[in-house]
């Protein structure tokens, strides 16, 4: 049995997998990863800043200019997204944690959905708290009812995420009969130590273009995960 056909197998078998899904999935849709859009000019102007905490306290203005261009609304979910919103219908306990932000697996309608780093598709106004809309958000960063400054709701660069964000990732990965990373070099902490909470017989599948570093035993199908989920 070829490692697809193998993986296929467990994915039929498994009643509760957990996806952890990164920017790799995203990209067949149009999406770059944004830490390809930085300037090159000066090392102020690197992603990690231009979404720091820092620069959206100190130099709003360059935020904005650079948030915005992470604004893909044309883009669609596309094979990957689609097959694995199909699962979580399908498989009531199956799972997604997502380091994306770009709001694609919730318009391939997945259930059971973490986005791990939040949304820029949900954004709100950082001075009277109310939800803002994305359109206006894209027209103007301030807004109109208080004049407050309206943000994504993203966790930036020294910001810390939720804990009960963090606790509901942990629980999906420790209940997960199979842990499937998808679409991430799997480097970014502390996403990528969510595989410690598994179960220790719950197998893991890596489908990326690139292996990742780990000591896990785990099976590994390389190229665009498209290709694989074309075939469930
Ligand atoms: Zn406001």
């Amino acid at each position: 049995m070829s490692v697809e056909e193998q993986v296929l197998k467990l994915l039929t078998e498994s009643k509760r997998p957990v996806f952890l899904t990164g920017a790799g999935l995203s990209v067949p849709s149009g999406i770059p990863d944004y830490r390809s859009l930085g300037g090159v000019y000066h090392d102020l102007e690197l992603p990690e800043y231009l979404l720091s905490r820092s620069c959206f306290e100190q130099e709003q203005e360059k935020f904005y200019t650079f948030v915005k261009k992470l604004y893909h609304p044309e883009a669609k979910p596309n094979e990957s997204h689609l097959k694995i919103a199909k699962l979580t219908k399908e498989k009531e306990s199956a799972k997604v944690v997502t380091q994306n932000i770009d709001h694609l697996h919730e318009e391939a309608d997945t259930k059971n959905l973490i986005n791990f780093h939040g949304s820029l598709y949900h954004c709100y106004c950082t001075k009277c708290n109310k939800t803002c809309l994305v359109d206006d958000y894209l027209v103007s960063n301030y807004h109109e009812d208080c004049g407050g400054i309206i943000r994504p709701d993203i966790v930036l660069y020294e910001e810390s995420l939720p804990n009960n964000r963090i606790e509901a990732a942990i629980k999906a990965v420790s209940e997960a009969d199979l842990i499937l990373i998808v679409g991430t070099s799997f480097k970014v902490y502390p996403f990528s130590q969510l595989i410690e909470y598994r179960q220790s017989n719950s197998p893991i599948v890596v489908i990326n273009k690139e292996e990742i570093e780990t000591s896990d035993n785990h099976l590994f199908i390389k190229g665009d995960a498209q290709n694989f989920f074309s075939k469930v």
